[in-house]
């Protein structure tokens, strides 16, 4: 088997630890709910508690390093956050069982770093959280970018099914993960066992335009789902887009499940942010998919946490991206 770069290695555990403990608090959801006595703390403890996995872990292997995370400490370090800080260090415990609370506060504030290195590590440790908190999809998304170009992405997928035909609402026992680095190709992973070989990832080469296959997100909050169905509609195409939450969609196009998704801007003003995108982009890209914007420019990874010079997302296979800019841009579709 080929031998994998460290900071890849180092990277894939980290996000198959951070996996195995999302997965575990899913499972307490209701428990969790119920000692918090709050709807969304379940996904608060995810968040937290795999974004502090995941610092641990690289900080362990690689030393100190720049850690752009989505999650900050500082709020719970208010005593109010009690019983939120305590289900955190108990669900990081899954995997490094002598933690205590101050280890596990001091872990996620490693993530506080503010994308001004040349090189740093982005995480956005749950993406999707609705998807979350309905046992839909989410994602474990951890990248490593250096002069604003993404050079390593893992995607945890601890929900989405290997088999194409299980309901993207049906969570996964297993799950996938999803890795790739410049010019190496994008790669699969079962998510419950790292050691084995990977295999290769590639994007969907035969496209009927007529049925197009297209992935968007479930919230139409997130992207204007009304201009989808108007681009499909143009295209001439019949089919209905798939929907589920989270960069598992960057993962369902790369691995030629869907021809391509969308992320059509809602309101003018939103930025997308680098951490729901640096990983999902490079496992396309590296299984042959085309990402730009929706006005067909590269995703600017140079502009520190934020995609400040772009404008929604088109990652389609190059077979139809072309055709879906021009969509785009012929039906007048901007913020
Ligand atoms: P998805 O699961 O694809 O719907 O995307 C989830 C991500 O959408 C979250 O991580 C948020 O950062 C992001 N988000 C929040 N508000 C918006 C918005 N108005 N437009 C696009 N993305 C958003
Ligand atoms: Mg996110």
């Amino acid at each position: 088997m080929k031998t994998r770069p460290s900071e890849l290695d180092c990277a894939l555990r980290a996000v198959a630890e951070a996996c195995s403990v999302t997965r575990r608090v899913q499972c307490d959801l209701d428990q969790i709910r119920q000692l918090t006595k709050d709807d969304r703390s379940p996904v608060t403890v995810a968040d937290f508690a795999a974004q502090a996995i995941v610092a641990m872990r690289l900080n362990d292997e690689l030393g100190p390093v720049s850690l752009v995370g989505e999650e900050s400490a500082a709020d719970l370090r208010e005593s109010a956050a009690g019983d939120v800080t305590q289900a955190i260090t108990e669900a990081v415990r899954h995997v490094r069982t002598a933690v205590t609370d101050d280890d596990v506060l001091d872990a996620i504030d490693l993530g506080n770093h503010d994308a001004s290195d040349a090189r740093y590590w982005t995480l956005d440790p749950v993406d999707g959280t609705k998807g979350f908190l309905r046992r839909g999809q989410y994602a474990v998304s951890l990248a490593l970018i250096e002069n604003g170009i993404v050079k390593l992405g893992v995607l945890g997928c601890t929900n989405l099914s290997a088999d194409f035909t299980r309901a993207f609402d049906d969570p996964d026992p297993v799950g996938c993960i999803y890795y790739a680095s410049v010019g190496d190709g994008a790669w699969y992973l079962p998510a419950n066992d790292i050691g084995v070989t990977a295999a290769a990832t590639n994007a969907a080469t035969e496209i009927s335009l007529d049925a197009l296959r297209v992935c968007e997100s479930v919230e139409a909050a997130h992207s204007k789902q009304d201009d989808t169905a108007r681009i499909i509609e143009f295209l001439k195409a019949t089919s209905k887009p798939a929907r589920l939450d989270s960069q598992c969609k960057y993962a369902v196009v790369a691995r030629g499940q869907a021809d391509a998704y969308l992320r059509l801007p809602t309101r003018a003003g939103y930025v997308e942010k680098i951490w729901d995108h640096a990983a999902g982009k490079l496992v396309a890209e590296e299984a042959g998919v085309t990402v730009t914007d929706i006005f067909g420019r590269a995703l600017d990874f140079s502009k520190g946490a934020t995609l400040s010079a772009n404008e929604g997302v088109v990652c389609a296979a190059p077979a139809v991206h072309g055709r879906i800019v021009e969509a785009i841009d012929a039906l007048g579709i901007t913020e």
